[in-house]
C-alpha cells in the first residue's frame, strides 16, 4: 500500500501521543510530535526572559528571535523514543513541565509562531509515511492528509490521566492546577484566531473517556480493515 499521512488532532491530554506512537509502530511510520515544537518555542520564551510573569509572551521580541530556534528530533538510541532537541540541547523532559504548559497556548496564538512550526511540519511530512498530532494537522498543516482522527474525552478523564502520569514522574501538582490547566487550554486553543482546535469535516471522532489503549488500537485496526482493506498485525 503506498504511504499515506494520518493526522491525529484533538483536546489536551486525550492520549494523542500514545495513540499516534501505537499507531505509527504497528504502520511502521515516522511519529511526529507537532506540539513538542510550540513546547519548544515556549521554552525558548522562558529562558530567554520573553515572557511577563503571567507567562504570556512578549510577542514583538518573541517573533524577532524565532530565525534564532532550531529544534530537532532525536532517537534516543536506549530507549528508542524520539527526544526534542532545542538549538542542540536535549529538552524532552523540560517542555513536559508545568510552566510550559500553562505558557505554551498563548505562544501558540501567536500567527508568526504557527507559521515557523507548520513550515517545518511541512518539510517532514513530504517523504508520507507518518503520524502527526496535534491540533490543526488534519485542518491547516496538512488538510489533504488521507486519514484524520478527531479525539476528544471529558476534562476531568483527561486531567486525572494527566495528573497521574505527572505523579509517576514525581512531578509537583495538584489535581486542580492540572484540571484548570487543561480547561484553560481547551478554551485557548478552541477560540484562538488562527487555525483554532476544530474537528475537520472529514476526521473521525474517536472519545475515548471509557477506552484502554488497546481498546483504541482494536478500533484502529478495525477502521483500517474496514476502509483500506488493510489487516494490521
Ligand atoms: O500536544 P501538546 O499538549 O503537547 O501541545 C501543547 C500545546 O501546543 C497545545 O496546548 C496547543 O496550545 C499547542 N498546539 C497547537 N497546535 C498543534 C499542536 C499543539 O496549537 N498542532
Amino acid at each position: 500500500m503506498k504511504k499515506i499521512i494520518i493526522a491525529i488532532d484533538g483536546h489536551s491530554s486525550t492520549g494523542k501521543s500514545t495513540f499516534a506512537k501505537s499507531i505509527a509502530a504497528v504502520m511502521n511510520y515516522t511519529y511526529l510530535d507537532s506540539g513538542a515544537l510550540y513546547r519548544a518555542v515556549t521554552l525558548y520564551a522562558l529562558e530567554e526572559g520573553l515572557t511577563g510573569k503571567d507567562g504570556r509572551p512578549n510577542v514583538r521580541e518573541l517573533v524577532n528571535r524565532l530565525k534564532d530556534i532550531s529544534v530537532t528530533f532525536r532517537r534516543d538510541p536506549i530507549t528508542g523514543r524520539n527526544e526534542t532537541f532545542l538549538n542542540g540541547k536535549n529538552v524532552e523532559k523540560r517542555i513536559r513541565s508545568l510552566d510550559v504548559s500553562q505558557s505554551v497556548s498563548p505562544v501558540s496564538v501567536i500567527p508568526q509562531v504557527r507559521e515557523f512550526v507548520d513550515v517545518q511540519l511541512r518539510k517532514w511530512g513530504e517523504k508520507k509515511g507518518i503520524v502527526m498530532d496535534g491540533r490543526d494537522i488534519g485542518t491547516a498543516v496538512f488538510p489533504q492528509a488521507e486519514l484524520k482522527i478527531f479525539m476528544t474525552a471529558p476534562a476531568e478523564i483527561r486531567a486525572r490521566r494527566r495528573y497521574n502520569e505527572m505523579k509517576a514522574k514525581g512531578e509537583d501538582a495538584s489535581f486542580e492546577e492540572v484540571l484548570d490547566n487543561i480547561r484553560e487550554r481547551d478554551h485557548l486553543d478552541s477560540n484562538r484566531e488562527t487555525n483554532p482546535l476544530v474537528k475537520a469535516s472529514d476526521a473521525i471522532l474517536l472519545d475515548n473517556g471509557n477506552m484502554s489503549v488497546e481498546e483504541q488500537m482494536i478500533w484502529f485496526k478495525k477502521l483500517m480493515e474496514e476502509k483500506w482493506g488493510i489487516t494490521l498485525k
